[in-house]
């Protein structure tokens, strides 16, 4: 064995213990292949040492990588590096990327020498990332939920497309912009802020009220964290919130129904009870003076005789407008019976409570309404009440209140009477 030879096993050596594979391509054939390359299209290299390179190209990229062979031979200017598939011996093809290059000897002989990657390992990474890309995206695309991201700022970096639903713009016209924005009041996004900014860092099943596009509002209930990057820095919040805007009608409804009376919608004898506790307790502990009017409709039995019952709901109605037009914003009413009201009202003494109680009376003797064409008059008398004792609760004001009515009545109705 010459020393050329020699060197040269030693070499062939060297390229089967490459990474890549390495081939030597003279007339169309191969004269050379390492280890590497033998086991990327899963045949021997002695198999594979004399056949034409054509054989272990798959059939749909030869016509490319046959071009690329002649042009480069004849001199032409063609990439070095691209990718394509080779055939294995079973048929099947092998995503690799080849690096080739021409030697040319002294007697003109030219040989294609190259190296080759195989990308199948990657290839499939990207068609599972894709893949699993493409699952996340069908599932953002498909949930009724809308999934959102936001970065440390509270920008919002990412929407699902079911936003649009919810709140009538496209996801790219809420891309940048403040999350704060979008809700109806600082307190809804505060309620949350508070939540992750617990050492959990997570807000669940937080309710809060975003605006709609077209100026309405909707309830959501959202889920959302503080998301981290590997050290374990906040990035930005992600969350999935739902639309319960139909779910929260219902829910108010229901409460207004628990609340408020049917047919005037102030406050129901049990709400008016527990709302006037609540303020005479404040008045109590701040030495402050408050008022009960108790007003009771006149003759009102003769109004339902002689004009028909649903007139009579119309005359109640009638009478809440004026009693609102004469109270306080802080003052409330209540009904407490059929056709008998309350008035609570805060920071009220006798003297003012007795002039809301005149002005009330004076506006009901002088009004009137118009039902089914007919002109219905009527009165009401109003017993009034202040806080006195520090021991006076709701009961006793409503019963000193209620006496003085009584007293009203006896005077002939269509009057006032304060408590003694
Ligand atoms: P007084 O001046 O002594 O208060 O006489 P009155 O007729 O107003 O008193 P009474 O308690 O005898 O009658 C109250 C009437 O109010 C009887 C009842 O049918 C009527 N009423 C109670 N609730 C409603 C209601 O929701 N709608 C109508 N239309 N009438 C009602
Ligand atoms: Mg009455
Ligand atoms: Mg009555």
């Amino acid at each position: 064995m010459s020393k050329k030879q020699l060197s040269l096993e030693k070499f062939k050596v060297l390229l089967n213990h490459y990474n890549d594979g390495v081939f030597l391509i003279e007339e169309g054939c191969f004269v050379f292949v390492n280890s590497v390359f033998a086991s990327l299209v899963n045949c021997p290299a002695h198999e594979i040492i004399g056949q034409p390179f054509s054989s272990f190209v798959y059939p749909d990229d030869l016509d490319k990588v046959v071009h690329y062979y002649n042009a480069r031979l004849a001199g032409e200017d063609v990439p070095q590096e691209y990718e394509f598939r080779l055939k294995n011996k079973q048929g099947e093809a092998v995503d690799i990327l080849i690096n080739v290059g021409v030697y040319i000897d002294e007697d003109g002989e030219k040989t294609s020498i190259g190296t080759i990657k195989d990308l199948s390992e990657s290839k499939r990474t990207m068609r599972d990332l894709a893949r699993s890309r493409s699952d996340i995206e069908s599932i953002l695309n498909n949930m009724p939920d809308v999934f959102y991201r936001t970065d440390t700022e509270g920008l919002i970096s990412l929407m699902s497309p079911s936003v649009t639903d919810v709140l009538g713009y496209e996801p790219e016209e809420m891309l940048g912009q403040p999350l704060a924005s979008f809700y109806c009041t600082p307190a809804d996004r505060e309620k949350i802020l508070l939540e992750l900014n617990k050492d959990q860092g997570k807000a669940f099943q937080v309710e809060a009220c975003l605006k709609h596009k077209d100026g309405s509002s909707r309830w959501i209930l959202t889920n959302a964290y503080i998301r981290k990057d590997f050290d374990g820095n906040a990035i930005g919040v992600e969350g999935i919130a739902r639309d319960i805007t139909e779910r929260k009608a219902v829910e108010q409804r229901l409460l207004k129904f628990a609340r408020y009376d049917d047919l005037t919608q102030i406050y129901n004898r049990r709400v008016f009870y527990t709302e006037a506790e609540k303020q005479i307790e404040i008045a109590h502990r701040y030495h402050r003076p408050a008022a009960v009017l108790m007003l009771d409709l006149d003759n009102f039995k003769q109004v339902n005789d002689r004009y028909g019952h649903h007139s009579g709901d119309e005359v109640l109605k009638h009478f809440i407008r004026i009693c609102k037009d004469s109270v306080r914003q802080t003052d409330f009413l209540g009904r407490t019976g059929g056709e008998e009201f309350a008035v609570f009202s805060p920071e009220t003494d006798l003297e003012d409570a007795l002039l809301l109680a005149e002005r009330i009376n004076e506006h009901t003797s002088a009004s009137s309404l118009v039902v089914d064409a007919k002109t219905i008059q009527y009165t009401v008398s109003i017993g009034v009440a202040i806080l006195v004792k520090t021991t006076d609760n709701i009961d006793v004001l409503l019963s000193n209140a209620d006496k003085a009515l009584y007293e009203a009545k006896a005077a002939g109705r269509n009057c006032v009477r304060a408590y003694q």
